[in-house]
């Protein structure tokens, strides 16, 4: 009885120390589990705070370069209208000419340009109740972020009219601006460049102060590593005038790949041949012929009115073809592409054309000779505004009331539509100037 008792007993307890060591296992799993799944949750909820962080993380980036491409995108493109420039330094190179450092007064990027390409400014000369619009290359390498650089020179009186002031706009620069003026400057334009993913080797060729667009294709060369063959040749008077001297001997004494010769018409007393300069005389064909190994270049010119002629004229001679030959003209040109002679019914059409200048009451007929409409306006005594002469600057903007014009070459200005810039084109039919 007693054994059965305790078998029974014992039964009974041993079903519930069963059941109580099943509950703790349950109770230990659930709290476990609680556990787990209480980390797991926190993990989830660190995951998502992480990819919030990053998604904004990404998000910020993503503005970052679309600001980025968009003022990449500015500084490709230039500016609009017109941009401040703070002066930053002046530096006198020789007789009357000096460089002129400038930095965006709004401290943004400044847009990349093309070597040979100019600026232009409207100055606010005092006494003048308009802005003076004038242009003036970019000397330096278009690989230089940091500032743009042009380089002035200022044009004295002709020699024969001692009564008529200095150039306007280059005595402001010589005798006015200082370091931390702020100029009125528009963006870099300009169809005379070099094109720089050519490799064909190139004759510069400059004369005085036309060595600004020369001197900043070679700086574009040797900055950016190229091995491009360039010859390069500057005329002056003497020492006097050896504008940018220095950096032009550093650029040749660096870089293999530019040979440069320079000539002195009435070298100095003290001007070394062989140090100051290698050739004396002008720059001339004859010059070209000794030094360089064949014709097969192509060309980039820009200097004085006669200096272009007879270089021009002489490439022509040695078999140059006209389409190899660049040239750049500081004022009217003086060199002209030859177009297609007009055929004599262009011819009788033309003379026939009547031009009225309608704010000046006065209606003539069209001299088929004469260039362009600035000319003739002048001839006729009518006033129009002039700058560069060479349809860069704008200055000889002109509305059109009626009729339509023809340009002899595609100005690097920008007429407004109705307008006309009368310095580089012709009437092609009746036209009533607003002028
Ligand atoms: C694309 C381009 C790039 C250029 N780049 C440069 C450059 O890098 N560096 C540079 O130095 N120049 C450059 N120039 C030339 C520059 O733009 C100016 O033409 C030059 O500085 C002369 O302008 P000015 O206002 O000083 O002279 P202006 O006032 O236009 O006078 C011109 C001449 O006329 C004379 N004159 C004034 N009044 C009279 C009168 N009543 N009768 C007769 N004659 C008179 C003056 O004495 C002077 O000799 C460039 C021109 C162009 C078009």
């Amino acid at each position: 009885m007693n054994a059965t008792l305790i078998e029974s007993w014992q039964n009974a307890n041993g079903a519930g120390l069963s059941y109580l060591a099943g509950l703790a296992l349950l109770v230990g799993l659930l709290a476990w589990l609680a556990v787990e799944v209480f980390r797991a949750l926190l993990r989830l909820n660190g995951e998502r705070i992480q990819q919030k962080v990053a998604v904004e993380k990404l998000r910020a980036q993503l503005q970052e370069t679309r600001l980025r491409c968009r003022e990449a995108e500015q500084a490709e493109a230039g500016w609009n209208g017109i941009r401040k420039f703070s002066v930053f330094k002046k530096v006198t190179q020789c007789d009357d000419v000096n460089a002129f450092y400038l930095k965006p007064h709004d401290g943004r990027p400044l847009p990349a340009f093309k070597p040979g390409q100019y600026l232009t400014f409207q100055l606010d000369l005092p006494g003048r109740d308009k802005p003076l619009i004038r242009c003036y290359s970019l000397s330096d390498s278009p690989h230089q972020k940091d500032y743009y650089r042009v380089t002035i020179k200022k044009e004295k009186n002709p020699p024969d009219k001692p009564d008529v002031p200095p150039g306007a706009g280059s005595s402001y620069f010589t005798d006015m601006v200082k370091e931390g003026d702020i100029l009125n400057v528009k963006s870099p334009t300009g169809h005379f460049f070099l094109d720089m993913t050519q490799t064909h080797p190139i004759v510069l060729l400059a004369g005085g102060v036309g060595i600004t667009p020369m001197l900043c294709m070679a700086n574009a060369i040797a900055a950016s590593g190229s091995k491009r063959e360039a010859y390069f040749f500057f005329g002056v008077r003497n020492r006097r005038e050896h504008i940018h001297k220095e950096e032009l001997e550093k650029l040749a004494a660096e870089n293999d790949n530019i040979h440069l010769h320079v000539a002195y018409s009435k070298p100095g007393e003290k001007d070394v041949k062989g140090k100051d300069y290698q050739h004396e005389g002008r720059v001339g064909i004859e010059l070209l012929k000794e030094v360089l190994p064949s014709n097969n270049f192509e060309y980039y010119l820009c200097g004085s009115g006669a200096f272009m002629k007879s270089l021009t004229d002489g490439l022509e001679a040695w078999g140059v073809p006209d389409s190899v030959v660049h040239f750049e003209a500081f004022g009217p040109a003086t060199v002209k592409k030859k177009a297609a002679a007009p055929t004599p019914a262009e011819t009788s059409h033309l003379q026939k054309v009547m031009i009225t200048f309608a704010r000046s009451n006065k209606t003539v007929r069209w001299e088929p000779g004469l260039e362009n409409l600035l000319e003739f306006a002048k001839s006729q005594g009518v006033k129009i505004d002039s700058g560069c002469c060479a349809g860069g600057c704008g200055s000889c903007e002109v509305a059109i009331k009626s009729g339509e014009v023809d340009y002899l070459k595609k100005p690097d200005a920008t007429p407004n539509p109705g307008s006309c810039l009368t310095c580089v084109c012709r009437p092609k039919n009746d036209l009533v100037l607003d002028a």
